[in-house]
Order: structure tokens, then sequence, then C-alpha cells
């Protein structure tokens, strides 16, 4: 990588950079137009984000948490009775469709299910 792409990774992480305005950093960032551009632009966004903090009211934290709990504990529990019963009558479903199949098969001319 190049120094600017370095420099450039650095402002967006967020890293302190050198605050003496002699040091190769803050130098570069005079001499190298994308570097600031990129740096004023961070900048910005770190301003606008510190402006956009709210406090958080007493007890957020354990009302969301007492929220989530009542809303777990008022899931229906799970039906195994519906799947058991659904199972043997998909399996019946399932064996009619392949005796349909395999007799229409066997037996044109029976009028199961094969054109005239
Ligand atoms: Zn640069």
């Amino acid at each position: 990588m190049n120094r600017c792409t370095d420099l450039q990774e650095r402002i967006a992480q967020g890293e302190p950079l050198a605050a003496s305005p002699s040091s190769d950093e803050q130098q570069h960032l005079l001499d190298c137009a994308a570097c600031a551009a990129v740096a004023a632009s961070y900048s910005r966004l770190d301003a606008t984000l510190r402006g956009m903090r709210d406090e958080v009211p007493d007890g957020f934290a354990d009302r969301v948490l007492a929220r989530i709990a009542r809303e777990r504990d008022a899931d229906p529990p799970p039906r195994p009775w519906l799947l058991l019963a659904l199972t043997p009558v998909c399996a019946l479903i399932a064996a009619g469709n392949v005796a349909w199949f395999v007799l229409s098969s066997l037996l044109p001319a029976a009028g199961l299910g094969s054109a005239p």
C-alpha cells in the first residue's frame, strides 16, 4: 500500500495522527489534497456523530431486557403433536399418488389418468 492509502485508512479507523504541525503526517495532509479531503470528511462525520449523542434514559436497558423476556415467554410452545399428526396424513397422500401413478401406467385401459 502506498502512503496515501495507509494514512486514509488510519484516518477512517479513527487512529490518532501526529499532532505536531511539523510531523510527516501533518505535512502530508498539507501537501496531499486527497488525504486532506478524507481527513476533513471524517472530521465532519465525527463532529456530526458527537452532536447526535442523546442520553439514554434511566432504566432503558432494564426495560428493553424485560420486554424481550416477556415476548420470549409469550411465544407459544412448540407443537410436536401437530407434526406427529400430519406425518401419517402426508405419507398416505404420497402412497396414494404412487399407487395412482403405478395403476395408470399398468392399466391404461382403465382410464386412470391417461388419454383415451
Ligand atoms: Zn495522501
